[in-house]
């Protein structure tokens, strides 16, 4: 299960395919070379554990449909959000990728999006049932997935769901998405929610992992800051992990902002990043600027790589091959920094995290 090569070797062979493949001279030249070379030369920088990745239950692929003609939504759904994924297809994308390990966040919380318009009275229920379905993906694939249940922090339905999985052994923690729940780091009332909600995950020991930019167009700063301030310290000792760098996938002076101001805020006070990680899950892609890469890259520099985990947000990475092989090296970091961050392994990376973590 767990990749045969060493790891510094795959990334050596990694970033080589990666600076070979940005100076081809055309794709039709890279393509069909780079598709036939990949299988054989393997993964080049996954790592151990895919700390984002999802893959939709049955209840939420029978909601979809609903919820992406839904008159509230901002956009429509990308093509690759509403693919009907088996587990069994997850399995083998990590399996081609070397990836042992995933952390699964369930997308249960759609269900209790305000996106959907009109809600769906029977929210509740499709939000548990998709939760037991994810949480059932533990035993079905012993060690393979470390399983998070998802609400939707801001509604009266969020404490007492995580109340019910609270004791369950199989569940390594809860996923927040603030944008899909439209909540706002800038409304007392929902910043209250979200501290309450980190107060119970440290009370069930359970981890945290949050997408914690908001739809504010102005998000960054002054957010991360009512996020220190406020919502952090009642997790306590329980982890916590911040989705995409502090963004939302990809890389602009909003994402660049709230993560510099995670960057000042551990450098005035270093007992902030004690239990705090960030996932690199489509931070950058294939065409991101060089100028943005450089920046991302000053960044990590200053948290620390060691707070850094790899991450694909699977199915939004397409193949994991091309994601890790290709993408993945695109990022300006040195080939220490590299290993520090694929070998980087939080305490709920553990597949006997969720067995450990209730207490007595
Ligand atoms: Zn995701």
């Amino acid at each position: 299960m767990r990749p045969g090569r060493s790891r510094i070797a795959r990334l050596a062979a990694g970033l080589l395919a990666g600076a070979v493949l940005a100076c081809a001279a055309s794709p039709a030249q890279a393509g069909p070379e780079a598709s036939s070379a990949a299988p054989a030369r393997g993964p080049a920088v996954a790592g151990e554990v895919d700390h984002h990745m999802h893959v939709h239950s049955p209840a939420i692929l029978d909601f979809l449909p609903h919820y992406c003609s839904s008159e509230g939504r901002i956009g429509p759904c990308p093509v690759e959000f509403t693919k009907a994924y088996s587990p069994e297809d997850l399995v083998a994308q990590m399996d081609a990728a070397g990836i042992a390990r995933g952390l699964v966040m369930s997308t249960a919380y759609l269900a209790e999006s305000p996106m959907m318009q009109p809600p769906r009275p029977d929210a509740p229920r499709i939000l548990r049932e998709a939760n037991a379905w994810t949480v059932g993906l533990a035993r079905r694939f012993p060690g393979r997935f470390g399983i998070y249940v998802g609400v939707n922090p801001v509604t009266a339905t969020a404490l007492p769901e995580i109340a019910h999985w609270g004791a369950n052994r199989d569940v390594t923690g809860i996923k927040l998405h603030l944008t899909n729940s439209s909540a706002s780091l800038r409304k007392p009332g929902d910043v209250a929610r979200l501290a309450q909600v980190f107060d119970m995950a440290r009370r069930t020991r359970l981890a945290i992992m949050i997408h914690m930019r908001t739809r504010e167009t102005d998000y960054g700063a002054r957010d991360v800051a009512t996020f220190v301030r406020e919502v952090l310290p009642a997790a306590g000792d329980t982890p916590v992990q911040i989705a995409h760098a502090a963004g939302w996938g990809g890389i602009d002076a909003q994402t660049l902002s709230a993560l510099r101001a995670f960057a000042d805020a551990i450098e005035a006070d270093p007992a902030i990043a004690r239990h705090l990680t960030f996932d690199l899950a489509m931070v950058w892609k294939a065409d991101t600027s060089e100028q943005d890469l450089a920046a991302l890259a000053s960044l990590i520099r200053r948290i620390g790589p060691e707070h850094f985990v790899p991450a694909s947000d699977f199915p939004f990475s397409g193949d994991l091959v091309d994601y890790y092989g290709k993408v993945y090296p695109r990022l300006p970091l040195s080939a220490d920094e590299w290993h520090t961050i694929l070998d980087n392994h939080p305490a709920y990376d553990r597949a006997d995290f969720a067995q450990t973590r209730t207490r007595p």
